[in-house]
């Protein structure tokens, strides 16, 4: 599933593309998309629209246009979008489509039917995301006493805590995992008992782990690939997602692999020891 890393790679590729582009006709075949809207009203308010910027907030990639509305997208387990010239060939699993002024066109495609459209005024996208997303990670205002207040008094276990969106936007398995591995902490800790000394590690190991997909393009598991189709190198990077039984890089013990919240959840059971 897509993470912050890999939306905002997405936001950065499609960027230059979509900007100034008009959208001359739009088809969306899903109504999962756009429920509880049906798609074809989606998709006639879509014609016309010309796009100003891309934006996004934790997981949602929001293409915003010139008469104020947004088209805020969220891909969910498979969802993802192909930027190519226009064809008759449909792409597997393709949902949505949108074709531009300039002879290419925005694929959307998703085998697992998670994603969501909605196209939003500018009244109603604030109070959308804010009822959804917590604060974003990299922000420069983003401190590690903001982290602290966010797990402050929470009795549920750290991993669960970073994957829930209200407490930060954009977290997801991948980099949770990774981020606990870097700051050495386990994620079944009780969220609100961190020292301060152990959130100012966290909140570094969030923001590197952050950065460090960006720098990767993201990861490329299953269905994640960058709009020309190519893939993210984020995967080459893992220090505990998906290596259970290999050494730790930092002390040679075999990485553990349990489950919390739900989700197969990597660490190591020597630095990473759980002390409450
Ligand atoms: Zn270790």
């Amino acid at each position: 599933m897509p993470e912050l890393p890999e939306v905002e790679t997405i936001r950065c590729e499609l960027e230059p593309l979509l900007a100034g582009r008009t959208i001359v006709s739009a088809e969306v075949g899903d109504p999962r998309l756009t429920r509880p809207r049906a798609p074809g009203e989606v998709a006639g308010e879509l014609e016309g629209e010309r796009v100003s910027t891309l934006g996004r907030r934790g997981k949602y990639l929001l293409i915003r246009f010139e008469s104020g509305n947004t088209l805020v997208v969220h891909l969910r387990m498979s969802g993802s979008l192909r930027h190519r010239q226009a064809s008759d060939d449909q792409l597997s699993y393709q949902r949505a489509r949108l074709a531009l002024d300039d002879g290419s066109e925005l694929v959307y495609r998703d085998m697992r039917r998670f994603g969501t459209w909605r196209l939003l005024d500018p009244d109603e996208l604030e109070s959308y995301l804010d009822a959804r997303v917590g604060p974003e990670p990299l922000a420069s205002d983003f401190s590690a006493e903001l982290l602290r207040g966010r797990l402050a008094g929470r009795r549920t276990a750290l991993k669960a805590a970073l994957l829930d969106q209200r407490t930060l936007a954009g977290l997801g398995n991948i980099y949770v995992d990774e981020a606990l591995w870097s700051a050495r902490l386990h994620p079944a800790t009780a969220a609100g008992s961190l020292s301060r000394q152990a959130t100012l590690r966290l909140h570094g190991a969030i923001r590197e782990a952050l950065a460090l997909g960006i720098a990767r393009q993201g990861a490329t598991l299953r269905d994640y690939a960058l709009p020309d189709g190519e893939a993210g190198s984020m995967q080459n990077e893992f220090r505990v997602y998906g290596r259970k039984g290999e050494p730790c890089e930092r002390c040679g013990a075999p990485i553990a692999k349990t489950k919390i919240a739900g989700r197969g959840t990597w660490f190591c059971p020597r630095c990473q020891r759980r002390r409450i």
